[in-house]
Formats: structure tokens, sequence, C-alpha cells
């Protein structure tokens, strides 16, 4: 049995460390337990032992997971088809994975019909690896105006991306560099429902260095849960 109170207590520490290099505090890194292949009782053991927020990257597992849970903040942070968000609108607070206008407008059509305005980031992909979802960095100032100006339903929080994989993260630190960059720059776009709070980059193997470079929202799972068994599925 994974030692999950343990392992929280390890990252908390890196997280600590590795804020104070970036000249911010342990509390300024928002830590979202990515619970995907975990059990309810796993996930809630998470909770007890102080996480308050958690993602998942399925739909279906939002769904099996979302009674048996105690309450907390649930995260969708993988790739979203237009035909399921229906499923999740009301269950997460936060959508990171927004890649399209058509995504968006489906947020936008089904949080209004809740009455809800739903919170998302934008998926950003910097390295423009083929095999990841998200947006080129250089087509995201004009799906941000356009989400603005026809999704009155939506409020764009922030950006996420997923780094290219690396056995040396400082080797990939670059591309949350220029994330980090396109950040502070579309942050200063002044409007109501645009509120950049949260720059969600960093996993397991690359928190530190994500964080190092102006993450302020880390979602990890494997170092929380232990390695995932995707044949117990
Ligand atoms: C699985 C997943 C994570 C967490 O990965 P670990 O390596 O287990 O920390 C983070 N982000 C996304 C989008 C994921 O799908």
């Amino acid at each position: 049995m994974e030692d999950i109170r343990g392992n929280l207590g390890k990252i908390k520490e890196q997280i600590s460390a590795a804020a104070k290099v970036s000249g911010r505090k342990e509390d300024d890194v928002l830590l979202v337990a990515v619970s995907k292949t975990r059990t309810p009782e796993e996930i809630n053991i998470a909770i007890d032992a102080g996480v308050t927020d958690i993602g998942e990257n399925k739909v279906q597992e939002i769904m099996d997971k979302f009674e048996a849970v105690k309450p907390v903040k649930w995260h969708m942070i993988g790739h979203l088809q237009t035909n399921k968000v229906k499923y999740i609108i009301d269950k997460v607070s936060m959508i990171h994975s927004v890649d399209s206008y058509k995504l968006a407008a489906e947020i936008n059509k089904r949080a209004g019909g809740k009455g809800i305005t739903m919170d998302i980031l934008l998926q950003v992909n910097s390295a423009q690896e083929e095999s990841k979802f998200g947006i080129s960095t250089d087509e995201t100032e004009s799906l941000i105006k356009e989400i603005l100006e026809t999704c009155e339903n939506i409020r764009i929080k922030g950006l996420m991306c997923i780094a290219p994989y690396a056995d040396d993260p400082e080797e990939i630190k670059i591309y949350f560099e220029e994330v980090k960059k396109q950040y502070d720059q579309f942050s200063k776009i002044d409007h109501e429902r645009l509120d950049f709070k949260y720059l969600s980059m960093g996993m397991s193997h690359d928190f530190p260095v994500a964080i190092e470079a102006g993450s302020n929202l880390v979602r990890v799972g494997s170092a929380i849960f232990g390695e995932r068994d995707y044949s117990k599925k």
C-alpha cells in the first residue's frame, strides 16, 4: 500500500523549495492531485491528508467516482470531447483542456443551461508536438478574443501545458518559460471574463522545474498515489 500521506508531505516540501527559487511561497502553488485509475478510497485518503483539489482526465472516471469521494474541487485535465461536456458541467470547478473554439462554445452552452459560469484554462502546446492536444502559441490570442466576444458563460482563468517528456526535466524548462511569457502577456488583457490566476504546468517528474519557471498549479498523480496500473481497469 502506497504511503499517500507521506508522499504528499514530500511533495509539499518540494513545492515549497521550488516556489522559493522563484521568489514565492508554498501557498502560491496549488496542488491538484491527479487520481486517474485510483479508487474513491485512495482519493479520500488524500483528501483526509489535506488535498483540496483533484484532477481526472476522463469524463467517465469523474462520473463513476463523484458520489463516493468526499467534498473536493474536481478539475477536468484531459482531452474533452464536445459530446461529453454535458456530463461534467455541473461537477467540475475548472476545465484545463480547452483547445478549440468548438469545445468552448459547447461549454458555454451547457454552462448557460445550468445558469453557471465555467472557469477554463486554454491548453497550449508550446513544443508543437504532434502527439499532444493543445493550441499552438500563435493561435492562443485569437482564441481568447473569440471566446471573450461570444462565450458569456465562460471565464478564462489562465493557461495549461503538458511539456514533452525528458529524462532531465531541465531540458524542457524552456517550454515552461515560453508559456509563462504568454501567460504574463495575456493576463494584461482587460476584460471582465478574463481573470488570469492559474498557470497549470508540471506533473510528477517535472513539477519542481515547472514551478521554477513560474507555474502556480501543478497536476501530480503517480508521485502521490504510486505508479498507475492500467491493466486493473
Ligand atoms: C496523468 C496526468 C497528470 C499526472 O501525471 P503524473 O505523471 O502521474 O503526475 C497530469 N496532467 C495530465 C493532463 C494527466 O493526464
